[in-house]
């Protein structure tokens, strides 16, 4: 059956000559594949097939049989047909293993860099792990008031426990609204969305020029205003920005005045930017709502891991901003989500937007999130894989960077030097760890090579190339990764 798909192959076209070629020679070959009939019952496919099923082989021969045709008909197969055909069995089984794997695989994360986006920023808690199973292998009640009997929403799971952490300081501090909710979406850009969306469609939002940012994987706020049907208004200058600035431009069109942090560059020298209450103060005066897209959540002051001047979700709510907008996935050390806190009123109102249903999570980021949230309700920081990483002292990382630089293997240089870890995500920029490198070379090959066979172990290793060297962090690496490090390290 498999020759019928064979194709025409009077003649080749050279240089746009068509020239008769031996028409029969190539027929020959292709006279000799097997069909894919004829290949399925090859007692040597018989136990992939009883384990792996009938169609995923009958599929994986197809392949294997276009790519012989394929390299027949390009003339490379001409006296090796007959030992390429020897070794089909095996070139099935092959490929039938690397379709039926996933795509989506662990790495072991080496650079150093805690929240990689590329790397799937933040690793999930173990309680989160379980919570997702628990929650979502069976049924659940998402959205059921168990109590009552009736429907219920989705958001309550984790509404509470963000009341709890964002109320924490209300008797400290004065400014923070009475009633905080919580709504949480798909990302931080959804959460922007629909919060713009939500407040401002058909008017104009006022925005500091400095503040005009692009964050990673292209979010950019004045794309993301008019794709929320708001019109921006921009004022001040890239390097300074005033509150009177604000205060001009507001006129009958204006909703809401945004506040977008710098979550990935930093602006120093001549450079001026009013403090939040300022803008709380003014907001307040012209009764205008005042948001702030925090971009990573922090829940806490982070200085006590090392991360010092990252603004947290509190100090925003504190200063008078009225609804603030963070990732689940960065500092907050979740799984990908967009959250929104503030006023109740406000949020409400965004809840009801159909923009909503279209953004809202399913029961997985639930699960997730309330397992993460609760880690931080009981001060638990160490349970979240992206805090303990921030914690980790460069001694502690140096005595197991030592551990790992005691191999031995022949042509293999390991030796420790002295360097930063960063946050990243797209968060606290300015932040770097103190870290101890291991910095690999081997004879023979470069830089680029070794990092390349780093990547092609079983699970990748994923390193850092800087000035010709390769440097693994061990801080990003957990602990018991560190065998495979070694192992890949062996293996160069
Ligand atoms: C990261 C970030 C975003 C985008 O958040 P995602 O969760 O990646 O969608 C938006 N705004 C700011 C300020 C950010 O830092």
């Amino acid at each position: 059956m498999a020759r019928t798909l064979l194709p025409p192959l009077a003649s080749s076209d050279l240089n746009g000559i068509i020239i008769p070629v031996p028409a029969t020679s190539k027929t020959d070959l292709y006279r000799k594949l097997p069909s894919v009939d004829e290949l399925l019952h090859r007692p040597d496919l018989a136990e992939i097939i009883s384990r792996e099923g009938q169609a995923a082989v009958a599929d994986a021969a197809r392949v294997v049989l276009a790519s012989l045709r394929a390299e027949i008909a390009a003339g490379r197969l001409d006296d090796d047909v007959d030992l390429a055909l020897s070794g089909i069995s095996d070139a099935i089984a092959r490929q039938v293993r690397q379709s039926l794997s996933y795509s989506l695989r662990p790495v072991i994360n080496a650079t150093g860099v805690i929240l990689h986006t590329n790397l799937g920023r933040a690793p999930l808690a173990a309680s989160a792990l379980e919570h997702i199973r628990d929650a979502s292998s069976g049924y659940s009640n998402l959205e059921f008031d168990i109590a009552t009997g009736q429907r219920g929403q989705r958001d309550v799971h984790v509404d509470r426990l963000f009341r709890n952490l964002l109320s924490e300081q209300v008797g400290a501090n004065g400014h923070l609204p009475a009633a905080i909710s919580t709504i949480v979406v798909n990302n931080n850009a959804a959460a922007v969305l629909l919060a713009l969306n939500t407040l401002a469609e058909g008017g104009e939002v006022i925005v500091s020029r400095g503040e005009l940012v692009e964050i990673g994987g292209s979010f950019r706020i004045p794309d993301v205003m008019s794709k929320s049907n708001a019109t921006l208004r921009e004022v001040g200058t890239t390097n300074r920005t005033r509150v009177a600035d604000y205060e001009h431009a507001i006129n009958e069109k204006t909703r809401l005045l945004l506040r977008v942090h710098r979550s990935n560059f930093q602006i120093t020298g001549f450079t001026e930017q009013p403090e939040l209450a300022e803008l709380a103060a003014l907001a307040r005066k012209r009764n205008l709502p005042l948001m702030e897209d925090l971009g990573s959540g922090a829940l806490f002051e982070l200085s006590s891991v090392g991360v010092i001047g990252e603004p947290t979700v509190l100090d925003s709510l504190g200063a008078g901003v009225d609804v603030v907008s963070y990732s689940g996935d960065k500092l907050l050390g979740g799984s990908q989500a967009g959250i929104l806190s503030g006023r109740s009123d406000l949020v409400s109102r965004m809840r009801a937007n159909s923009l909503f249903r279209a953004l809202r999570v399913d029961k997985l980021t639930y699960a997730a999130l309330e397992a993460t949230l609760l880690a931080y309700v009981k001060h638990d920081h160490d349970a979240i894989p992206a805090l303990r990483m921030m914690h980790l002292s460069k001694d502690a990382i140096g005595r197991r960077v030592e551990a790992v630089a005691a191999i031995r293997a022949s042509g293999l240089t390991l030796e420790i030097v002295d360097g930063e870890s960063v946050i990243g995500g797209g968060a606290a920029p300015s932040a770097v760890l103190p870290t101890c490198l291991l910095a690999v070379t081997r004879k023979g090959l470069s830089a680029d090579e070794i990092s390349a066979r780093l990547r092609a172990g079983d699970p990748p290793v994923i390193a850092r190339v800087e000035e010709g060297r390769v440097l693994l962090d061990l801080r990003t690496i957990f602990p018991e990764q560190d065998e495979i490090v070694v192992a890949a390290l062996r293996a160069l």
